[in-house]
């Protein structure tokens, strides 16, 4: 086993750090703080940079992608209001990180990725691992038809509109949190949507953030 993969008191005692920062950054949620003190996100880097894996940093994991900055996830991740058992469908693995954090709150995690050499990279460091991801290669755009309906979903790359598709498989009641293209072009706005009865989306705004561009269909690109 790559010993990258094993926990360790020096990563412990950085990721403390990174909580106490998350906190100050306004992360209030108690249980994702203790999701992002339980997953060790330097297993998700290269070897070379442990030390970085803990600074609140996006950082590059190949195919011209990144692992999200680790407020980003926490801020996500307390958006998304997960509970214990819940289905959550996560589109754009990449690392796998944000995944673990999910897992790690209780939730039944379906995540897609649709960069093939990403998806079998990450599958293999995630077999290593204790959490429970199932994940997918695919287009998010489409969801997981199989797998619908899910209490949770939440898109982690700069989504053009709202998936239609995605809409349609969560469940009355369910909550997506997606980053949309800003009209300007330079960056997204987080949305999180709530699903109602009468399958309309009751729309909550929460700022600006930058992510890599959600694209159509698997590729290699
Ligand atoms: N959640 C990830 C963040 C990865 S960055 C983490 O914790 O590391 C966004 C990812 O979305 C990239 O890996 C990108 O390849 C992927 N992606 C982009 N468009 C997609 C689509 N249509 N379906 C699935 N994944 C997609």
């Amino acid at each position: 086993m790559n010993h990258n993969l094993q926990d360790n008191y020096r990563a412990k005692g950085l990721r403390k750090h990174l909580v106490d920062q998350l906190r100050a950054k306004g992360i209030t949620d108690e249980a994702v703080l203790a999701a992002i003190n339980e997953v060790p996100r330097h297993v998700f880097l290269d070897s070379s940079f442990v030390e970085q894996a803990y600074q609140d940093k996006a950082f590059p994991i190949g195919a011209g992608q990144t692992i999200s900055q680790p407020s980003t996830v926490a801020f996500q991740t307390q958006l998304l209001n997960v509970e214990r058992g819940m289905k959550v469908l996560e589109i754009g693995t990449g690392s796998g990180y944000q995944a673990c954090v999910l897992a790690s709150l209780g939730a039944k995690v379906f995540s897609i990725e649709r960069q093939r050499n990403l998806y079998f990279k990450t599958k293999e460091i995630l077999d290593h691992l204790p959490f429970r991801v199932k994940t997918f290669l695919g287009d998010g755009f489409e969801g997981l038809p199989t797998y619908q309906p899910f209490d949770r979903v939440i898109i982690t790359a700069g989504a053009p509109s709202v998936p239609t598709a995605l809409v349609e498989q969560m469940k009355t009641g369910g909550m997506m949190v997606v980053p949309i293209d800003s009209p300007e072009g330079n960056g997204q706005l987080m949305l999180r949507l709530t699903k109602q009865p009468d399958g309309s989306l009751q729309k909550e705004e929460f700022g600006d953030f930058k992510f890599v561009p959600m694209l159509r269909n698997i590729g290699n690109d």
